[in-house]
């Protein structure tokens, strides 16, 4: 049976209450924040291969770590498994933002499925590195969590190649056949500041290591963390919303704490957040992970309104407005019908 978390069933809250602090009580809201351009896509994709296709349209692991679209995926008949084997032959199979290994690839069409390929392009971009140092004979170290999609997508273009480096302090015991011919790469979803601890660490044991060549980490999970270093400085308290299974999202609650929020947590949805969170707090700062629809973080500044915060200002760090195509099997399933987001995805 598929392991894929879902919402718990929802819970009778008390209302939050008002109590006074010191201080003006408001809100800084981090931008950006919310859905990058990469799980944009791959949420339009699975929809559009449910009106293409009709349901089901079956999604190997969750399109996006995120239980809200999930649920909302589900609900238009998208049926999410956990392997390719769990699916009837010559169905339609979207692969998910984080990737597949080409191990994943083969087992789709040996059961004859229809596949669509929603990999995030970011990811893709690191799996072809994997591929190009692996045929040049480098030894690459995968700085990311062992067990996350994107991690086993990545090392499976490159198994004999790929060693995974978990944190920094696993930089001082990895061990490699060649140090003169190693490179480093990423999960996109890291915390800048402990990768680069990591490689730091890595370059002391491996002066020769060589750097990817271009950032891995991607733009989205940089912009956010930026965006929440600013908020954290001036925040009593830092209320990120996201699923617990998202690498983005809990990697911006560690930034928050480790740049100045007195404290910071995660939540799914508004009714998590709790009244003792908010005693003697002044400023709360909001963000949301990169899989994470912008309706759940208004719920929360509604629920925040109630208690008395209801001054809300943004703190803009940078502009986005990247877009990708829609994965080119749809593109030529949809072609010939008039479609802007068979195009270019959707903003909103
Ligand atoms: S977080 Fe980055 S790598 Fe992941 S889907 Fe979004 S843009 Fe792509």
């Amino acid at each position: 049976m598929p392991q894929i978390p879902r919402r718990r069933p929802t819970a009778v809250r008390e209302p939050l209450q008002d109590r006074p602090v010191d201080g003006r009580k408001r809100v800084l809201l981090a931008a950006p924040r919310g859905y990058c351009a990469g799980v944009d896509r791959a949420v339009v994709a699975v929809e559009k291969a449910l009106q293409r296709y009709g349901a089901p349209v079956y999604v190997r692991k969750q399109i996006v770590h995120n239980i809200h679209v999930v649920t909302e995926l589900e609900a238009q008949g998208a049926i999410f498994v956990d392997e390719v084997d769990e699916i009837p032959e010559g169905s339609h199979v979207v692969f998910s933002a984080h990737g597949v290994s080409p191990m994943v690839v083969s087992a789709a069409e040996d059961r004859h499925l229809h596949a669509i390929d929603a990999t995030c392009p970011l990811v893709t971009k690191v799996h072809r590195e994997a591929v190009r140092f692996a045929r040049d004979d480098f030894e690459i170290l995968l700085i990311g969590h062992d067990g996350h999609e994107e991690v086993e997508g990545t090392a499976g273009e490159a198994p004999d190649h790929v060693t995974v480096v978990n944190s920094p302090a696993e930089a001082d015991t990895v061990e490699v056949r060649d140090p003169s011919k190693v490179v480093w790469l990423s999960q996109t979803t890291l915390s800048v500041d402990e990768t680069m601890e990591t490689v730091n660490r890595l370059r002391t044991r491996f002066p020769e290591l060589q750097d990817p060549p271009s950032d891995d980490i991607c733009y989205a999970t940089q912009n956010r963390q930026v965006a929440i270093k600013k908020v954290a400085a001036d925040a009593d308290l830092v209320i990120v919303v996201g699923s617990a299974n998202s690498s983005n999202s809990v990697r911006l609650v560690e930034v928050a704490r480790e740049y100045g929020a007195k404290a910071a947590y995660r939540v799914d949805y508004a009714d998590e957040v709790q009244q003792e969170w908010l005693d003697g707090v002044a400023t709360v700062g909001v963000t949301s992970g990169a899989s994470v629809p912008e309706v759940l973080v208004q719920e929360v500044l509604q629920v925040l309104a109630e208690a008395g915060y209801g001054d809300v200002e943004e703190v803009r760090t940078a502009e986005e407005d990247l877009m990708f195509s829609l994965p080119k099997e749809l593109r030529q399933d949809i072609s010939g019908q008039r479609d802007e987001r068979a195009l270019g995805g959707r903003s909103r």
